[in-house]
């Protein structure tokens, strides 16, 4: 299904789809090629329609091809963040099990251990340059394959979330969803086969993988192919004209600004910047518009819905906004605890419906039934629909602070913090507070030089927020844990500070 549709729409097999860092452009018949000759060795490994293939290595075309080799044998590609630990990776290959598990050469020895005593049948090596034992064994194989064919609701891919909030959970993605979710956003954002994009992302989250690639492949497009974003590339190749779009999470475009070459001559043959995975501080948008002249395009999803929401192509893209449900998806607000629709502008839990929604929770059918609610499923982002029908991420559920019976939004607490002068950025949290549940703690990243006090955090929110919302306590901190994705991690910087009110 999905790999049937990435063929049909395949341009002429010498078209490039891929320019990597040594200089070397692969093909759309070298992606046809390679991926076949790796699915003879998945199948020859035992890979079986819906069977998992388990993988975590550094990103490299090879790793590419080797999520399209899954595909086209049937199977469910699962992918793990690179940064995963040994131990970590236990977890996920005991909850998945996988037929087979590649990782990078200098894990082997480990990878054996852990497959030996978790039943896993087969491991085989990738490193970032394409050595190790799985390219050795699919090296004279043949290339071509026919794929296996898959119906829409078969899985093509197990994607576990990023565990911001908690340990990550396996979600079930079928080949409808990845599919739909694509061809969708391939015409939202007008991608064509003149597109090069650059494709600066990991490819173990849905953004890099299934938003970015599939995108490019439906659309017979290009990409230029880095396993890292390098501010400083990035520019050369705008103001060279060698690509023509970018995705990106929010620090990539804040990495942008600290550049003194980001003006409107080097990005004037840009077509558009795509923004996503955190939130991108209006801020940061405001600041790119008046540099390049450019808005960028925020859209808002999630590892078990793909994307949900998008500004337009055309017409007001508003910063702090993530725009509006995209075609087919159906998007409500409601009240979280009794699921009562609300109105305009109030904030409460959403809610999507569409094609795009998964299949549920690998092995969790109670933890999935208790996360839908008439077919929706609840997202557990808290925000609110405008009048002109944008939708405005408030914040997330878990990260909400209860404190003497009154809700918090860290959101509105940070804004006020982050207008003070000398703040780079903060951090709202709940934790735990005998007299109040939870009390209202800031941490606070300076900019370099300023001399700023937890007093003088104090003295500025004084007559800004309600007393209930201002900061019990203000720490600071010489940045802000963010994972991968460039999300911030509340959950460690509540552990960090849990004891501190006791
Ligand atoms: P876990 O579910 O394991 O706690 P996670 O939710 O961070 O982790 P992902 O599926 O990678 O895992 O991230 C989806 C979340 O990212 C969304 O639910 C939302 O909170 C956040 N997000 C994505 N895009 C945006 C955006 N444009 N603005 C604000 N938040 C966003
Ligand atoms: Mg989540």
């Amino acid at each position: 299904h999905l790999f049937g549709a990435i063929r049909a729409a395949m341009p002429a097999l010498d078209t490039p789809l891929a320019s990597l860092i040594d200089g070397r452009v692969e093909t759309y018949g070298d992606a046809l090629a390679l991926s076949a000759r790796l699915v003879h060795l998945l199948v020859a490994r035992g890979v079986k329609p819906g069977d998992r293939v388990a993988v975590q290595v550094e990103k490299s075309w090879p790793a590419l091809a080797l999520y399209l080799a899954t595909v086209r044998a049937g199977g469910v590609y699962l992918p793990l963040n690179t940064a995963y630990t040994l131990n970590e990776v236990e977890y996920f290959l005991s909850d998945a099990e996988p037929t087979l598990f590649v990782c990078p050469p200098h894990m082997e020895a480990d990878a054996r251990a852990l497959a030996t005593r978790l039943g896993v049948p087969s491991i085989e090596t990738l490193g970032a340059d394409g050595t190790g034992s799985l390219m050795d064994g699919a090296a004279n194989l043949p290339t071509d394959f026919a794929d296996v064919p898959r119906g829409p609701e078969d899985l093509g891919g197990i994607l576990y979330t990023s565990g911001t909030t908690g340990r990550a959970k396996g979600a079930m993605l079928s080949h409808d969803n990845l599919l739909s979710n694509a061809l969708t956003l391939k015409d939202e954002w007008r991608f064509t086969g003149d597109d090069v994009l650059l494709h600066a992302l990991p490819i173990f989250h849905t953004h890099g993988l299934f938003v970015a690639s599939n995108i490019v492949l439906l659309a017979g497009a290009a990409m230029v192919f880095r396993a890292k974003f390098d501010p400083r590339e990035a520019l050369e190749l705008m103001a060279a004209g060698k690509v023509t779009s970018l995705m990106g999470v929010p620090t990539f475009y804040t990495r942008l600004l600290d550049q003194p070459g980001l003006t409107s001559e080097a990005t004037a043959k840009m077509r558009l910047f795509v923004s996503g995975s955190a939130p991108l501080l209006a801020e940061t948008h405001r600041a790119f518009f008046e540099r390049t002249g450019h808005a960028i395009l925020e859209r808002y999803g999630m590892t078990e819905t793909g994307m949900n929401t998008s500004n337009p192509y055309d017409g007001d893209r508003i910063a702090g906004t993530v725009g509006f449900p995209l075609p087919g998806i159906s998007l409500r607000v409601t009240d979280p605890e009794s699921g009562r629709v609300l109105p305009t502008d109030d904030t409460g839990m959403i809610e999507v419906k569409g094609p795009n929604v998964f299949k549920g929770y690998w092995r969790m059918p109670e933890k999935t039934a208790a996360e839908f609610r008439d077919g929706f499923f609840i997202t557990g982002d808290l925000g609110k629909i405008d009048a002109r029908g944008y939708v405005h991420i408030v914040g997330r559920g878990k990260d909400l602070v209860i404190t003497g019976g009154f809700n918090v939004y860290p959101k509105e607490v940070e804004g006020e913090i982050d207008a003070i002068p000398g703040v780079a950025e903060s951090a709202v949290i709940g934790v735990p507070h005998p007299d109040f549940g939870e009390g209202v703690t800031a941490v606070v990243v300076k900019v370099a030089g300023a001399s700023l006090t937890e007093a003088d955090i104090h003295a500025a929110l004084e007559s800004r927020l309600a007393k209930f919302k201002q900061p019990k306590r203000v720490f600071f901190m010489p940045e802000l844990p963010r994972n991968t994705m460039g999300k911030v991690q509340k959950n460690v910087l509540r552990d960090t500070y849990k004891d501190i009110f006791r």
